[in-house]
């Protein structure tokens, strides 16, 4: 587990505020569930799955009850949002069961309707930890719930497209964004393509790792072809595609979608192959990854190219009781997206309209402090949004503190010393231009106006008019 650096977090955070407004937009409802669960809840990930079988953060609380700390969000989220829909929001009691309970009394059923509901959090897989691998990590998804349209899933997958072009995912030089695609069908077709995996597996059993050796034995064939053994990798390259097994309806749903995304703008490739890592999908599957044309599967740089990751699982709601409720939705890597675009460097973009405000200290520090914390109340109630205003309290000679201030990319300075105390007034340095002024502050009893020749003078300094 790793601790977030401030720039780090803060570009974590600036993308938590590009997926809600992306969410907004498409008329999703942020959801929150607990991060510590029953980890019976997991089961229905699949019991072969690489999250359930190795990477759960597992224990018994004090009562003996064995809970996890949750490793995704879609088992919990989906059933959570069901139960509790607007206006029938229930008591959001920590226990996946209340939810459960809900959603078979089959009383809200009844309303159903499309429900959109997203989330933003912590997840946690005991994985081994390397770069975009983390023991905790953040995911942001969506799932749309109560909706088995082809349109449904085409406004899903745009949604995700547009988040990731929000981000500049897209915009990473040297390598392509590309949502990678899959059908597995419904559940004729997955039956049909399970029995011709497993038969063509059968046949090059001796060359499978023992993990799935194991899992051909247990029946998970799917899962052999997710696996990252690269043993696994050579026989599965040659294995039989989904699409050939898919049933006549299956593969027109697939196409109906194919010409949609067109529609829509997402470009993608299909893989046969991909099927997920988690048993729940069942139609669409697909995961948003960057990489170089042609060789989507290889890192780039070390960096693991997956972003973002989702599909369609209509029975997901049905297998915890809940009835059927056809769903499509997505998670994304919070931690990858933001190491990729934080390798570009570039310029904060807040830092556009920071503000430093630097005490001459060496001069009478009681007297020059109180006026800086008039000047900083001053700006911070009166400069619009989006401004930052700091006050530097190391204490340093001025041309130190322009110094640091400039290494740091900081736009704007005000120096407050014994003369503008004196003055009443505060200087104002453009740090591009290098041009300076001695702004007065105005009469301390005056509220409505205090302050407002300096503001001014700083949203001016801070413009591009003198930079
Ligand atoms: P992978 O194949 O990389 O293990 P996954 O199939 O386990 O991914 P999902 O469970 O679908 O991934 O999660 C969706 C996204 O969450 C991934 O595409 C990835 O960006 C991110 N993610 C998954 N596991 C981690 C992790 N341990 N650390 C950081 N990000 C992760
Ligand atoms: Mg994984």
């Amino acid at each position: 587990m790793r601790d977030l650096s401030g720039p780090t977090w803060r570009r974590m955070l600036d993308t938590r505020d590009i997926f809600q407004s992306v969410a907004a937009l498409h008329g999703f409802e942020p959801w929150e569930t607990p991060v510590l669960e029953e980890q019976d809840l997991f089961r229905h990930v699949g019991e072969e799955s690489d999250i359930v079988t190795k990477e759960m953060f597992s224990f018994a609380t004090k009562g003996g009850q064995q809970v996890c700390l949750r490793p995704e969000g879609t088992a919990r989220e989906l059933p959570c949002a069901w139960a509790f829909r607007p206006g029938r929001w229930l008591s959001c009691r920590e226990d996946a069961a209340i939810a459960r309970a809900a959603v078979s009394s089959g009383a809200l059923a009844r309303t159903a309707g499309p429900l959109r509901a997203s989330y933003f959090g912590p997840m946690f897989r005991y994985e081994r930890p390397q770069r975009g691998r983390f023991r905790q990590f953040y995911q942001c998804g969506v799932e749309q719930l109560g909706d088995a349209s082809v349109l449904a899933d085409a406004d899903v997958i745009g949604m995700a497209h547009r988040f990731l072009q929000r981000c500049g995912v897209d915009l990473i030089p040297g390598m392509d964004l590309v949502m990678l695609v899959n059908s597995l069908g419904g559940a004729e077709s997955r039956r049909r393509y399970e029995e011709q995996l497993a038969s063509y597996l059968c046949g090059h059993r001796a060359s499978l790792s023992s993990e799935s050796q194991g899992r051909l034995d247990r029946g998970s064939v799917l899962r052999v072809l997710d696996s990252k053994h690269p043993q696994d990798q050579e026989v599965v390259a040659s294995a039989p595609s989904a699409v050939d097994s898919l049933t006549v309806e299956c593969a027109s749903r697939q196409s109906a979608l194919e010409r949609m995304l067109g529609l829509v703008g997402v470009p993608f490739v299909l893989d046969h192959r991909l099927v997920r890592g988690l048993d729940y999908y069942n139609h669409v599957v697909f995961e948003f990854v960057l990489g170089r044309p042609g060789a989507w599967r290889e890192q780039v740089e070390g960096h693991v190219g997956t972003v973002l990751a989702g599909g369609r699982y209509d029975g997901l709601v049905g297998s915890l009781g809940g009835g059927d409720a056809p769903a499509v939705g997505w998670a994304a890597g919070v931690d990858r997206i933001v190491a990729l675009t934080e390798d570009q460097g570039g310029a904060d973009p807040r830092l556009e309209n920071a503000v430093e405000i630097v005490p001459l200290t060496s001069e009478s520090p009681a007297w020059v402090d109180e006026h800086v914390a008039v000047v900083a109340r001053r700006l911070r109630s009166r400069l619009p949004p989006g401004h930052s205003v700091t006050v530097q309290t190391t204490p340093r000679s001025a041309k130190k503190q322009v110094g640091a201030a400039a290494k740091r990319g900081v736009p704007c300075v005000l120096f407050v010393g014994l003369d503008e105390v004196g003055a009443n007034s505060v200087t104002v340095r453009c740090m591009g231009s290098r041009r300076e002024w001695l702004v007065p502050l105005g009469a301390r009893d005056s509220v409505a106006v205090e302050g407002s020749e300096l503001v001014g003078r700083v949203v001016r300094a801070l413009s591009s008019e003198y930079t």
